[in-house]
Order: C-alpha cells, then sequence, then structure tokens
C-alpha cells in the first residue's frame, strides 16, 4: 500500500538521494527534483528501478507544480566552494526555490520541510549552539550567499506558517558525512578521506584547532523524517547533529589511521570568515523527537572510507 506522495527537492544530492532511498523504503511514492548543479545521476540510478520513484530535472529558482502530501526542501549546494561559485544563485536557490515550494505547499495543502543549516549561527560566539541563539553572520562575507539565503528562507517559513497556515518544519542541519558525497565536493571529511586514498597530502586549512561536530547520514535521516512526522504545532527550528565535537587536526589523524595512508598534512590559509567552532545542543530533538544520533565518528568514517575505496 502506498503510504504517501512525498516531494524531495534536491534529490540527487548526498543528503536528498539517501531520504529518496529511506521514504521509498518506508513505502511512500517519491518524486526527486534536482538540477543536477552538485548532485549527480549516480546518486539515484538505483532507484530509478522502482516504479515508485520518478527523477524530475528541474531548477527551483522557477515555479513547479505537483500534487503531493509532503515536500522536503533540500535543493541548494552545501559545500563552501559550490555555493560561492556563484554567490548570486546561493541566494536565489534558498530565497526564490523557498518561495516557489511555500507557494506550492500552500496550494496544495502539503506539508513542508526545510533544510536549514547551523550557518545560521555563523561564527558562533555562544556554544554550544542552542535553537534561541540568534547567531554571528557577517552579511556581507563570502559565506553570505549561503548562511543569510538560509536565514532568509527560514524567514519566509516561519511567516508563511503564521500569516497562511502552511504547515512547516525547519531542521538546522549540522555537519553531515558519508556515501554519496561528492569525491570533490570539498568537505572536509570527503577531501581527507579521498586525499588519504590517493597518497596525496592532506590539506588542513588554518592551524586546525577549528572545531566541528560530525553527524553520519543515517542519524540524519532518521531524525528528519522523526520531524516530518513529528506534531503538527511542533514547526522548529530544531538542531539536528551531533554533539560530540572535533577539531579537523583530529579529524585529519583520524582519517589517516583509518585508512592507513602515508599522506603527510599540509597547511594552507583559512578561508575568510571560518567559523572557529560548532557544536549543536541537541535538547529539544531529544525532548520533542525522542532522537539523538547512533552512530560514533570513527565508524561513520569507516563506512565512508569503504565507499570512497569503491568509487576511486
Ligand atoms: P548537495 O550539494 O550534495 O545536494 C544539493 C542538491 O541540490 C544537489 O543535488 C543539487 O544539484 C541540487 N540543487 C542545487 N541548486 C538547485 C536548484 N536551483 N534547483 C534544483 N536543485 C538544485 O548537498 P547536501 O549535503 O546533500 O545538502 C542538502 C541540503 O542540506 C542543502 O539544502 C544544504 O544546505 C543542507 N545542509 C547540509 C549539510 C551537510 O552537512 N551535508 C549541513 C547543513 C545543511
Ligand atoms: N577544511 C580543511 N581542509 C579541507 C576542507 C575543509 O581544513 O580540505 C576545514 C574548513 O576550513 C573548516 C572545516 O574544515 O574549518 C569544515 O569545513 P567544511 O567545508 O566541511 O564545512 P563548514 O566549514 O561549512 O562547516
Amino acid at each position: 500500500m502506498i503510504k504517501k506522495k512525498v516531494l524531495v527537492t534536491g534529490g540527487a544530492g548526498f543528503l536528498g538521494s539517501h531520504l529518496c532511498e529511506r521514504l521509498l523504503n518506508d513505502g511512500n511514492e517519491v518524486v526527486c527534483l534536482d538540477n543536477y548543479f552538485t548532485g549527480q545521476k549516480q546518486n539515484i540510478v538505483a532507484l530509478l528501478k522502482n516504479p515508485y520513484f520518478e527523477m524530475i530535472r528541474h531548477d527551483v529558482t522557477m515555479p513547479f507544480f505537483i500534487e503531493v502530501d509532503e515536500i522536503y526542501n533540500l535543493a541548494c549546494p552545501a559545500s563552501p566552494i559550490h555555493y560561492q561559485y556563484n554567490a548570486i544563485k546561493t541566494v536565489k536557490t534558498s530565497v526564490m526555490g523557498a518561495i516557489n515550494m511555500l507557494g506550492l505547499a500552500k496550494r496544495i495543502k502539503a506539508k513542508i520541510l526545510q533544510a536549514s543549516t547551523s550557518e545560521v549561527y555563523g561564527d558562533p560566539d555562544v556554544h554550544p549552539q542552542p535553537e534561541t541563539y540568534w547567531g554571528h553572520v557577517n552579511p556581507i562575507g563570502t559565506r553570505a550567499c549561503y548562511d543569510e539565503g538560509k536565514r532568509a528562507a527560514e524567514t519566509l517559513f516561519i511567516n508563511y506558517h503564521k500569516q497562511n497556515n502552511v504547515r512547516i518544519k525547519i531542521i538546522r542541519i549540522f555537519n553531515t558525512y558519508g556515501p554519496r558525497m561528492h569525491p570533490n565536493d570539498g568537505r572536509v571529511v570527503s577531501n581527507f578521506i579521498v586525499q588519504a586514498l590517493r597518497g596525496q597530502d592532506i590539506t588542513i586549512y588554518g592551524d586546525g584547532t577549528q572545531t566541528r561536530s560530525f553527524q553520519y547520514v543515517d542519524d540524519l535521516i532518521g531524525g528528519m523524517i522523526l520531524m516530518m512526522n513529528t506534531r503538527e504545532d511542533f514547526t522548529g527550528p530544531v538542531n539536528l547533529g551531533n554533539p560530540v565535537e572535533f577539531t579537523i587536526r583530529e579529524l585529519a589523524e583520524k582519517v589517516i589511521q583509518l585508512t592507513g595512508s602515508r599522506s603527510k598534512i599540509v597547511w594552507m590559509p583559512l578561508p575568510p570568515d571560518d567559523p572557529t567552532q560548532r557544536q549543536p545542543d541537541i535538547t529539544l530533538a531529544r525532548k520533542e523527537l525522542k532522537w539523538e544520533p547512533e552512530i560514533p565518528l570513527e565508524e561513520g568514517l569507516k563506512k565512508t572510507i569503504e565507499y570512497f575505496t569503491s568509487i576511486i
């Protein structure tokens, strides 16, 4: 029996493809929409055999019409090198994409979830970051196209909810990694693993004392679906991330150890506005969703290394 018709924007990307897969496995009908800017057909090719899966090439900055029960809005490049490649387009994707998808949700009375980000907290001066923290974002910096785009999208979501009763959900995703990240994605986990497997230098930006908290993709997807299905008056925003924090140097050393690589660490300049620390406070997710991550870094890294070994 088919449970729900679900639209996933950005469904051919890293997170989107895992989400489509999980939704199909749960018995739903899934429509994946993507313009393939950073996504790949390869990520969803196995799903195309399923008659309840459909792929549509479309850009979310353009209006789109369909009848579905739920929308997961993930379309947006997530890696700094990709979202800075065409900064204006990144803002348009976040803002016009949100307007188009919220307009659709309003018209067809669908429930809609926004994939927001820990970047709404910028370079935080509150640590760890609870949802009540308003953030510390440079509005004209190199990261602003992404950070401010996502902040404006949250504003649109909350106001479509208040003004038009659209049923919304906002999750703030913290650094997530796993199989199907693009080898040239540019984010730290994929960079370090690919460099280690190829025997290339491991590039640490800055002195490597900046921290991140890394969440394995399966944990996030579980939390995302729980959030979509939780009580209607819980709109979020809610943090979804793994609260165990590591320095980037510790991550590099762990990857070298797990791959048995002979790669050397090299030090490169720190990109501007690079947050010095990041750790989610997940008290709210624990309380409202009864959710917390289960996969420790070492276990998740092993699965990710296995994946990259198979494709490189
Ligand atoms: P990704 O780059 O792999 O996926 C993004 C997908 O969106 C790609 O398939 C891309 O082609 C598509 N896309 C981009 N612009 C589009 C447009 N204008 N129209 C249609 N499709 C478009 O990144 P990801 O890691 O899978 O991230 C997915 C979502 O989760 C993003 O919204 C991102 O901001 C959010 N997020 C991810 C992380 C993380 O650590 N992975 C952290 C915080 C937030
Ligand atoms: N980073 C690094 N080497 C790399 C890629 C990233 O040292 O090859 C650093 C980057 O400067 C940042 C951290 O790793 O401090 C996480 O970077 P990523 O791009 O993965 O995500 P974000 O900065 O958006 O959290």
